[in-house]
Formats: structure tokens, sequence, C-alpha cells
């Protein structure tokens, strides 16, 4: 991807090739413009064209370059709040729309997979969400209780039948949630596209959005090589937004996670780490993730950059706490890094936008994107053909609002994780 081996590392390496695509070279009309090629964009592109609506795929790089090409593929149910903090903080009838979306939103990556014969690694036997210390026990038996009264398949394992799973001691219990899963990211993204494209879907690449005019009840996308006219526009270029919605990528702020992949594992220690291949996190305020790849990779991953002064810092902290997490595997070798920009709102809530008339945005994942994103596509598809009215959409309207020192709590981001990860006595 653009020759940046750090911006999708392994999952370009191991991803099937990206649908034949090209680049917008003239002017057509459709019914939609969906401006983004993540899982957002895709997934509405999908829904859209299964039901007969002439769609096009505006995408200013490749297919699958934001997030969706280099997250961790942790395929996670409901949103990083707790159910009652998401119910409370939304509100009625939303909160609870959401949770029930959500709570279902693997299940509908699973049967999209499933459907359209993706070739994404996919995974399902759940994630385990690890406690550190008794703080982290108890944060996860409330999270237990407010699932398990959903009746959520979620269950809280003790630290033995931690270790058993993970293959390290170093957590005092987690929370197994059997709903959940890993996918190779960027080759679910690929395969969306793909089923969007023999759905009849034109999707373009290198196709940067520049502009956006209306006139006569219809909308005109420029891009540098050609335009699309048409009666609706999704935005789905959430924390990878440039112009034309630039108010979009100011009510974010970004926090840079990054991941690194070591060599496959000999077959011995893939029976100890992981032999269930759950996807995994910890409780931790500066997270930790792992997980294994369908070649037995140890994919680690944590907040922080892996451009400039952070690199080194973020690379050799991750190298000693895969040392001190996993002490069986004896040669640490890092094959593979890469990193890229969550996109966070002040309240953790993904937001619903609508910048003009017929004009839609659903973003904001906070770290939590895949299932979202593709059920939120979704609902913006249903929306469009008229099946989700306005006033059942499970998000509220919002106007977006810069926070107060944006650019400073971003810097804070990524030196907060640098300074935890040179003085984490710990590794
Ligand atoms: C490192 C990392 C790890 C993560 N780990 C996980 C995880 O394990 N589990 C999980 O659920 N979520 C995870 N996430 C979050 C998840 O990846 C995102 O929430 C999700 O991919 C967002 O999808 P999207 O389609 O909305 O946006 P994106 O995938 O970011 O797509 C937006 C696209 O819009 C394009 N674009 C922008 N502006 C324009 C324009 N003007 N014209 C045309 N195109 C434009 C961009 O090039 C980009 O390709 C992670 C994110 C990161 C960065």
């Amino acid at each position: 991807m653009l020759n940046n081996n750090r911006s999708h590392g392994l999952w370009e390496r191991s991803a099937p090739d990206a649908p034949q695509t090209s680049i917008l070279r003239y002017t057509h009309k459709q019914d939609v413009a969906v401006v983004g090629g993540g899982y957002t964009g895709l997934s509405t592109a999908l829904h859209l064209a299964q039901a007969g609506v002439k769609v096009s795929v505006l995408e200013a790089v490749e297919i699958g370059f934001g997030a969706s090409g280099r997250n961790a593929g942790l395929v996670n149910a409901g949103l990083w709040m707790k159910p009652e903090d998401v119910k409370s903080s939304l509100g009625a009838p939303f909160g609870e729309q959401v949770l029930q979306l959500l709570g279902d939103g693997p299940a509908e990556v699973w049967s999209l997979i499933d459907k359209h014969v993706i070739d994404c690694q996919a995974v399902r036997n759940g994630t385990l969400h690890c406690a550190v210390g008794d703080a982290g026990l108890n944060e996860l038996q409330e999270r237990q209780r407010q699932w398990q009264k959903r009746g959520a398949p979620v269950s809280l394992l003790n630290a033995e039948e931690t270790a058993a799973r993970t293959g390290t001691s170093a957590y005092s219990g987690s929370l197994l949630d059997l709903r959940a899963g890993t996918i190779q990211p960027l080759g679910y993204v690929r395969g969306l596209a793909r089923a969007a494209i023999s759905a009849g879907a034109k999707i373009y690449h290198s196709s940067q959005v520049i502009g956006a005019e209306r006139s006569n009840g219809k909308w005109t996308l420029h891009t540098a090589g050609g335009s699309v006219e048409a009666d609706w526009v999704v935005v789905a270029t959430d924390a990878y937004t440039k112009a034309p919605w630039p108010e979009l990528r100011h009510e974010q702020i970004h926090i840079p996670y990054f991941n690194v992949a070591t060599r496959p594992l000999p077959d011995k220690l893939q029976k100890s780490i992981l032999p269930n291949r759950e996807g995994c996190w910890d409780t931790k305020k500066i997270l930790s993730s792992f997980r294994l790849d369908r070649e037995g990779r140890l994919i680690f991953g944590s907040i922080g950059a892996l451009g400039g002064t952070g690199a080194r810092i973020h690379r050799s902290w991750a190298k000693r706490a895969i040392r001190k997490l996993f002490p069986q595997i004896l040669d640490v070798e890092l094959e593979f890094e890469w990193y890229g920009a969550i996109g966070t709102t002040s309240d953790h809530l993904p937001r619903f936008h609508r910048f003009a008339p017929n004009v839609v945005s659903i973003c904001g994942y906070n770290g939590r994107g895949i299932s979202p994103a593709t059920v939120f596509g979704r609902v913006l598809a249903d929306h469009i053909l008229g099946k989700v009215a306005d006033a059942d959409l499970p998000l509220p309207l919002t106007t977006p609002e810069t926070p107060a020192f944006r650019a400073l709590k971003e810097n804070y981001y990524e030196l907060g994780a640098q300074l935890a990860h040179f003085v984490d006595a710990r590794f």
C-alpha cells in the first residue's frame, strides 16, 4: 500500500488481492455516491447494490487504506462502554437499539463472510478481555453481569483458566465473549468490495473527492479526474477524512495504535499460546492486545505511533512485553510492524450526521469499528432505501463539534504512551 511497510504491515502481505478497480476519469450519474472505501462505505454500497440501487464508491487511495485495512482484527460485540453506560449515555430509544444491533454485530459480520465467501482468516472462537489485577477483575465482573442480564454468551474465567487459554499467567482472569472472534481485516474489506462489485456497485480507487456541490436537488462530487452526480451522498471517511467535510475530522481525537507481528511460532508453542485462537486485549488504560494469525504469528499491539521518536520506544517495549508475557518464546523476532489512527469522540460513542439534505455519515467508532461499521453501513443503506425512517435511526442526529484542546489531547496520547512504554517497569 503506497510502498509503506508500516501502514498495513502483515495484512498487506497476507491478504488476497484487491478486486480490479479503476480511477474515476469521466462523469456519470448514479443514485448514490459513497465517499470512502472502508467497512462503512463498502457495507453501504454492498447493501444498496443488492437492492438494485446504482451506487459508486470513491476512495482517495485504495480499498482498505484507512483503519479498515490496518486494525487488529478483533471482531467485538457492543461498544467499548459497558452496556448500561451505552444506555444511559445515548438515552431512549437509541441506547437499547444500539445495544441490540451491535450485540448482534459479529453475527452480521460472520453472515456476510459466509454469504460472500470472503477469504479473511475468520476465527469465531470468541475474544478474551484479560484482567490486570483486582481492579481489572472487578471491571470484568461488572461487564459480565451487565451482558449476562441481556442474555449474551459471556463468562468470566479465573486466572488458571485464562492462563490455559492464553499461555500467560499475567492475568487475574478474563471475560470470554463467544459472539466475537478475529479476522484478517484487509482481507475482509477487500472481500466486501468484491461482493459490492458483484452486486453491481462501481468502485474507484485513487479518486479523492475534492469538492461537492448541489444543484437542482442533485449532488455532484468532484475528483481530479471526473465527477459523479447522485441523489444521495454517504460520507464514510471517519478518521482518515480529507476534504470536503473536514468537520468530521475536527470532531475526532485521533489515538495512534500500532501492531507488531513475530515470525510464525513453532508448532509446540502454538499448542500452548492461544490454542483456540481467541482475540485478546487487557484492562489497562494504555491497553495491549494480542492474537495469532493463520500462520501462528503473534500479533501484539498497543497505543503509539511507529513514526518519529516513538518508533524505537514502542518497538522495544513491545519486544520486552512479549518476552515478559510469553517467556516460552525464546527468540522474539519481529517480522512486521504497522500503525494507524483510531478516531475517538468525546463521549466514546459513534456519531450520525446529516451535513446537508441527503448527505449522511456515521463515524467515530472509538477503536471498535469492524462490527459497528459493517452494521451501521447497512443501516445507512436501509435509510436511503426508505426502510429506516429518520425517527427509527439508531443514533441521534448530531452536529460535529470540535473538542477543546483537540491537538493537545492528540499529542498527549502519543507522548503519554511513549512515557508509559519507556518507564513500564513490568516489562
Ligand atoms: C491500528 C488500529 C487498530 C484497530 N483495531 C480494531 C479492532 O481490533 N477491532 C475493531 O473493531 N476495530 C478496530 N479499529 C477500528 C476500526 O478499524 C475502524 O473503526 C473502522 O475500520 C472504520 O471503518 P470506516 O470504513 O468507517 O473508515 P476507514 O476504514 O478509515 O475508511 C475511510 C476511507 O475514506 C477514505 N477517504 C477519506 N477522505 C476521502 C475523500 N475526500 N475522498 C475519497 N475517500 C476518502 C480514506 O482513504 C479511507 O480509506 C482499529 C483501528 C486502528 C487504526
